[in-house]
């Protein structure tokens, strides 16, 4: 192996751990910034009926498996709209059908 070599290697090494350090650092901020939908208001499912709830919820649709695609008050202000695919949740965090397809996941529970 020559100087020029070794340099070329040291340098190849330095650059490899930055990248990964780099990639580590995107990966935990991605985690750290884990959308979450906060609520505090009356359920309106048929499920918990007209209660005050106050639930925090990942933002995460159940129904589409899309991640941070939640909105509070797209459509109506007591209500979570996922913007993906148009599911209408309460704030107890059931699906509005008569009989629930699905309820969003709450932080606690994970
Ligand atoms: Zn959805």
């Amino acid at each position: 192996m020559t100087g020029n070599d070794k340099d070329f290697f040291k340098t190849f090494l330095l650059t490899l751990i930055a990248f990964i350090i780099l990639i580590s650092c995107l990966i935990y901020m991605g985690e750290v910034s884990a959308a979450e939908v906060e609520v505090y208001g009356y359920s309106t499912s048929v499920v918990s009926g007209w209660v005050i709830v106050n639930n925090t919820f990942i933002n995460h649709c159940p129904l589409c498996l899309a991640n941070n695609s939640l909105v509070v008050g797209l459509k109506r202000d007591d209500e979570i709209t996922c913007s993906y695919c148009g599911a209408d949740y309460s704030f107890d965090g059931y699906d509005k059908m008569y009989s629930p397809r699905a309820r969003l996941i709450e932080k606690e529970e994970i």
